[in-house]
């Protein structure tokens, strides 16, 4: 296959993690017969360095044209002081809403291997942490009307939280999608017992459900959810929610596994075009050192194989592959312990790519 990816390395550790991503996909195009053709867009505070702008025009139109866009990070202190049009995170969003990007997946995995880096008792973790986090990314209160206004001579702040029955079907039908592919179970996490939106939310759940029988579905209140994420996380396969829940749940579910180096995303549109991406930032604090862990971005580029390309062995053999150097002892910094190998981002990158078969 011939597939064209934008490559967004963005700020900080950015350029350092998506060049490691890129030699396991070069690897994957080897092997296993693809051409991969990347087409660099400046994103972030380098955009705003070289045009003044997170993202220009033209960077945009490559992304929208492109088969899926590999993300590193943006931002930085150097940018802090920007005026918030553009701010480096501007290009994000914007990036999201150009390529209707409207579920945002977190696979939430503990590596056995690192056990003792989560924070969770052994007891808690010893089952294994493998779920999945498919979040609504562009409706609910963070795109409603707001507004603050004096009343009763005080300010009153204002936040519509607005869903409507077609936006919760798609981002349900992604989740529902996940669970078939996975171990078959999905939990809709609501706040049904007060909001309407999540009462709808949960009724359009259910009637979804009915056309996937084999997967096991349940509701769940949010509070419970994050209780039972400390609790218990071995329970959860598939969680569904909006998106001010699951921005909150994704990272709180992200620390059980003890680093955020780790950690790959997903946002995906109603076609095969997605965004892939680490979920950590920019790293400034060590940025060009060579220590940065590229795993999480290695393993975003094995969820745009299976998700926008549609390559699942090739997904797999990059997570073996993965697995296999953890297996091996070969660590980065972040997720370093005594009587493991510690090595910097490049050779971390050279090994997984070795690995790949
Ligand atoms: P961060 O995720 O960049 O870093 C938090 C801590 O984790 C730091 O100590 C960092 O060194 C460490 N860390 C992060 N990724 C690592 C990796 N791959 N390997 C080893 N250690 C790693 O969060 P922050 O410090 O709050 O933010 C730094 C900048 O990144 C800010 O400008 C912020 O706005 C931006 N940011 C960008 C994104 C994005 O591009 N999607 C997301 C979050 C934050």
């Amino acid at each position: 296959m011939n597939k064209n990816i934008a490559v967004l390395r963005g700020d900080g550790i950015g350029p350092e993690i998506v060049n490691e991503a890129i030699k396991a996909l070069d690897k994957i195009a080897e092997i296993y017969g693809h051409t991969f053709n990347y087409s660099d867009v400046d994103i972030g505070g380098c955009s705003i360095d070289k045009f003044g702008v997170p993202i220009t025009d033209e960077g945009m139109n490559i992304c929208k044209n492109s088969d899926s866009v590999l993300l590193g990070a943006v931002g930085g202190p150097k940018w802090d002081n920007c005026p918030p049009e553009i701010r480096p995170e501007k290009a994000l969003l914007a990036v999201r809403k150009e390529l209707g990007l409207f579920a945002n997946l977190r696979p939430t995995c503990l590596f056995l291997q690192l056990a003792n880096a989560s924070p969770l008792k052994q007891e808690i973790v010893g089952n294994g942490i493998d779920l999945m986090i498919v979040r609504e990314l562009t409706g609910g209160i963070y795109f409603g009307k707001r507004f603050t206004e004096e009343k009763n001579g005080e300010l009153e702040a204002t936040d519509y939280m607005t869903y409507a029955e077609s936006e919760i079907e798609r981002i349900g039908r992604v989740a529902f999608d996940s669970a078939m592919k996975r171990r078959k179970k999905l939990a809709s996490v609501d706040k049904a017992n007060v909001l309407d939106s999540s009462r709808l939310w949960r009724k359009t759940m259910h009637k979804l459900a009915e056309e996937y029988p084999e997967v096991e579905y349940s509701d769940i209140l949010v509070d419970n959810t994050a209780m039972q994420l400390i609790k218990n996380p071995s329970q959860f396969d598939v969680l569904v929610t909006e998106n001010m829940f699951g921005d909150i749940l994704s990272d709180e579910a992200s620390m059980l596994t003890g680093s955020i180096g780790m950690m790959p995303s997903a946002s995906l549109s109603s076609t095969t075009l997605g965004m892939y991406e680490p979920i950590h930032g920019s790293a400034p604090d060590i940025a060009g050192m060579d220590i940065a862990n590229p795993l999480g971005t290695i393993l975003s580029a094995a969820l745009m194989l299976r998700y926008s390309f549609n390559m699942a062995k090739e997904a797999d053999a990059i997570e073996t592959a993965v697995n296999a150097v953890l297996d091996e002892g070969y660590r980065t910094g972040d997720i370093y312990e005594e009587g493991t190998k510690k090595v910097g981002c490049k050779e971390m990158g050279d090994l997984v790519m070795q690995r790949i078969k």
